[in-house]
């Protein structure tokens, strides 16, 4: 019988914070505003708005910022997104704060693919033509 399959991942935790850039903030945005992402819920401090334009500009990052990525990937390095305003100076900065563990079974109904068997020697050699 087979072992049941670990199915467990990690994500990281993100932290999305309001810095100033290098020209006025027109928007609503406050230096030091902040949400957090952990798996698929987003969080804010109680009372604290976000403006759905800035946030539109950063949800298609965000999933990618929670999955590992190369050293040398830019999605690694660049962490400073631009308000979507071109009259707006704002930026958000998002940081890696943490891992958290989820298991595939948990979050998606899809079922995970069957391990693939592993080839032995006398299988590996089988059909081999020289
Ligand atoms: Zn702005």
């Amino acid at each position: 019988m087979a072992r049941p399959r670990d199915d467990r991942f990690e994500l990281y935790d993100l932290r999305v914070e309001v810095v100033a850039g290098d020209r006025p903030m027109v928007c609503g945005h406050r230096v030091g505003d902040w949400f957090e992402v952990r798996g698929e819920n987003l969080t804010l401090p109680p009372g604290q708005a976000f403006s759905i334009y800035a946030l539109a500009a950063l949800l298609p990052l965000l999933p990618a910022k929670q999955r590992p990525t190369a050293a040398t990937d830019w999605m690694t390095t660049d962490a400073e997104i631009a308000c979507p305003d071109p009259h707006c100076g704002a930026r958000f900065r998002i940081t890696r704060v943490g891992t958290r563990t989820f298991r595939h079974s948990e979050v998606t109904a899809v079922p995970l693919p069957p391990v693939p068997r592993r080839q032995t020697r006398a299988s590996s050699s089988r059909g081999r033509t020289r």
